[in-house]
């Protein structure tokens, strides 16, 4: 059997080219992809439709060229490849590996929703935790251990961590932390900082949606709540929106983590039993805390304020 391009060579003097045309596909049949591709195909492949998929490995050629080059290309991030189809020659597109790592940490980005949280948390990872003293140590290793046993015991109830400590000692950094360490093994983490929800949900009492609202949050496979004890709640708040989420998740054993300047002991009595009107409610106070004992452990965070002097 004659090889391909001894063929080729027949078919193309058959011909009668125009001379740039000619150039053109002699470049075409001189790359060695075509080449290869055509040798492993040359059963499927009649000299007819060679011919008629000359176009289209010239598109392949072309295009190939381009993104050697770093030149823009007819699909940014994907890569040319020469198919058959129906004993038809086409070119398909394939992705690069760069896009299939960007596509990768675009989806890593999006298992972590976040609600007015600060931007600090999208770069926070335990790879860059500053563990500078024990109680940071401790906290680091007790959010390690929950990951670990998050993923080891998917039928069985992990409590979450309710951290606790002084203004800028690395709460949030580390609930940001433990949220983009679990995307990387699939599990979707909903963050909130708690006092803007609560404004927010208040103005939008009018518009009916507070109950969807609260649904899909309630829900979420990992709920954050950053900051609570921050600002004072209304009844309102503190019964039908924070009791009805952790009335759910109480229920259907889903892990919440919290962060607060409270300890919960002080959460307890100095905040939830003091409405913003100044009611005293302990029972209420009481029911909320039993919830969130229920839901997460607490540990206590010590240190310097490191946030960066304004
Ligand atoms: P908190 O929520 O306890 O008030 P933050 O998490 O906002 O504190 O942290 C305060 C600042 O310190 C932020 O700018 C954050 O990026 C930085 N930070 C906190 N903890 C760490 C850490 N372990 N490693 C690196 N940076 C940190
Ligand atoms: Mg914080």
């Amino acid at each position: 059997m004659e090889s391909v391009s001894e063929s080729i060579k027949k078919m193309m003097k058959s011909r009668n080219f125009d001379p740039e045309y000619q150039k053109l596909i002699e470049h075409v049949y001189a790359d060695k992809d075509v080449q290869s591709f055509l040798q492993v195909n040359q059963d499927k492949l009649s000299e007819n439709s060679i011919m008629r998929g000359e176009a289209k490995l010239y598109e392949f050629v072309n295009e190939k060229t381009k993104l050697a080059r770093n030149e823009a290309t007819f699909a940014p991030g994907y890569r040319p490849t020469l198919v058959l189809n129906k004993n038809l020659i086409d070119v398909s597109y394939v992705p690069t590996n760069e896009l299939l790592a960007q596509q990768a940490q675009t989806a890593l980005k999006h298992r972590v929703r976040s609600i007015s949280m600060p931007k600090l948390i999208k770069s926070a990872s335990f790879d860059q935790f500053d563990m500078d003293n024990a109680s940071r140590n401790q906290a680091l290793m007790q959010a390690n251990e929950f990951v670990a046993s998050y993923r080891q015991h998917k039928d069985q109830f992990q409590p979450g961590l309710y951290l606790y400590g002084s203004f800028g000692v690395g709460k949030t950094y580390l609930l940001g932390a433990i949220a983009n360490e679990l995307a990387k093994y699939n599990v979707t983490t909903t963050m909130i900082h708690f006092p803007s929800f609560a404004v927010e949900m208040k103005n939008a009492i009018g518009d009916n949606n507070t109950g969807n609202k609260i649904e899909s949050i309630k829900k979420s496979p990992i709920l954050m709540l950053d900051d609570i004890g921050a600002d004072a709640m209304s009844a309102w708040i503190r019964d039908d929106v924070l009791g009805v989420i952790l009335e759910y998740r109480m229920q259907a054993e889903l892990p919440t983590f919290f962060s607060s300047n409270f300890s919960m002991t002080d959460f307890e009595s100095e905040h939830l039993a003091v409405n913003q009107r100044g009611d005293v409610e302990p029972l209420k106070a009481k029911r909320i805390m039993e919830r969130i004992r229920f839901l997460a452990r607490e540990v206590t965070m010590t240190g310097d304020n490191r946030r960066p002097k304004a």
